[in-house]
């Protein structure tokens, strides 16, 4: 390697797992460099959570990184950690509002695992816009009839009204907002991740209902693929806008394959409805990719929290590795392209048929067993077998 990866460990059993995968499967292939940032949480509340914007800000500079699970602490965590000083905010909160990024999560599929929906032949990953909308709306109740209009106060010193509702009784109300700057990065994001993997993208929104809302995103999505139209011509992949009610029935006739762009809302919603219909969270990768190419790998899963405290007891737990591989593989592919080191890409590749063959192979953890079809013969295994099994693979095809 000649560029350090940042390298942000995390919590709980997916730090076991973590320095499990590092000792197994990358210290003895690669001569690893990477800037590590402990994002742990106790070290986070150290450092008042500087390090996670330090993390950040090595991301930015270097352009890669790969991100372990991380704890965002609520009421419980309090108790459970006496000596956190503050409720410290989602660090993946706080690394894509630094980076200005669009999330891309895709499943990773085998052939012994089908999905729910048969003609699916290849994985669908959902870009969802991060930011606005209803997560950053507010909204209230009124009790008696009357009129809510909405005024914009500009600094110029103009204003904007317009009437909301006239109601003649109890009534709720919410206001949301989006940032034209926001969605442009949106948009060009996903036209930039879409040429990376040389997929089509689809976009969906209700612009026949909210004409102006919805209706800028459309066009920022127009604005901005003028200047990604011939990229996508020379690869032969198309950009494609419907409305969000036809994109779900088109979505589920499909044969997969694809990158669809959803609004925050949507995307949350639609993202959950893929990765269960693809088998499991366990086998969904994530990844953060920020308007200029700069990258944050990780898994989609949580610290799992539960296998954490069974590892405590001493107990070998069967927790599935293969997201968090998957995060260390993307960004050594995305290292080994951009510094043009031909084997840390093929070390990844291998890496991946290695997890790929294990699985083949029947050697998997508890939670994939009983998600594959009936009459293949299966073993359970540990976390640290499945492990070991696919670094025994490994090493063979290296
Ligand atoms: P979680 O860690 O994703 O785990 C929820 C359940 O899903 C687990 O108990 C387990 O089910 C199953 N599961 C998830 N990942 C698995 C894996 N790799 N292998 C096998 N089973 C897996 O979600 P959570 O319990 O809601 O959250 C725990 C902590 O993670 C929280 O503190 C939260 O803040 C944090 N979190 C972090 C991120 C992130 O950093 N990206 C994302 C989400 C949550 P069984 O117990 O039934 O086996
Ligand atoms: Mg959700």
């Amino acid at each position: 390697m000649t560029t350090p990866l940042v390298e942000m460990d995390g919590d709980e059993m997916t730090r076991i797992l973590w320095q499990m995968i590092k000792d197994e499967l990358i210290l003895p292939f690669v001569d690893l460099k990477t800037e590590y940032y402990d994002l742990g949480l106790l070290h986070r509340n150290e450092t008042k959570d500087q390090v996670t914007v330090d993390s950040a800000n090595a991301t930015k500079k270097y352009g890669v990184a790969v991100k372990c699970a991380t704890i965002t602490p609520n009421k419980q965590r309090m108790e459970e950690y006496p000596q956190l000083t503050e409720m410290w905010k989602s660090p993946n909160g706080t690394i894509r509002s630094i980076l200005d990024g669009t999330v891309f999560r895709a499943p990773i599929t085998i052939p012994t695992i089908k999905p729910v929906v048969k003609n699916w032949e290849a994985p669908i990953t959902i870009a969802r816009h991060a930011y606005g909308d209803v997560y950053k709306s507010v909204d209230m109740y009124t009790t008696e009839p009357g009129t809510c209009t909405m005024t914009f106060k500009g600094e110029s010193g103009e204003e904007k009204t317009i009437t909301v509702q006239k109601v003649d009784g109890p009534a709720v109300w919410q206001g949301a907002h989006n940032k034209e700057k926001s969605i442009r990065s949106f948009a060009k994001a996903c036209f930039q991740y879409a040429i990376d993997t040389k997929q089509d993208l689809w976009f969906s929104t209700k612009d026949t209902i909210a004409k102006v809302y919805d209706g800028e995103f459309k066009k920022v999505f127009e604005e901005e693929f003028v200047n990604y139209k011939a990229k996508f011509d020379e690869l032969g992949i198309e950009y494609f806008y419907t409305l969000i009610d036809d994109a779900v029935a088109r979505v589920i006739r499909s044969k997969g394959g694809f990158i669809w762009a959803c609004k925050n809302y949507d995307g949350d919603v639609m993202s959950d409805m893929v990765s269960t219909a693809f088998g499991s969270l366990a086998m969904m990768t994530s990844v953060l990719v920020a308007p200029d190419g700069t990258t944050e790998y990780e898994a989609a899963h949580g610290t799992v929290t539960k296998h954490y405290y069974k590892h405590l007891k001493g107990e070998e737990t069967s927790t599935n590795p293969m997201a968090t591989i998957f995060a260390w593989i993307g960004a050594f592919r995305k290292r080994g392209q951009l510094d043009g080191l031909n084997e840390l890409v093929e070390y990844a590749n291998k890496l991946e048929k290695a997890c790929y063959t294990t699985l083949a192979d029947g050697i998997m953890t508890k939670d994939l067993v009983n998600l594959v079809e009936p009459g293949v013969k299966v073993q359970g295994v540990t976390s640290r077998q499945f492990i070991l099994a696919i670094r025994e693979r490994l090493e063979k095809l290296i």
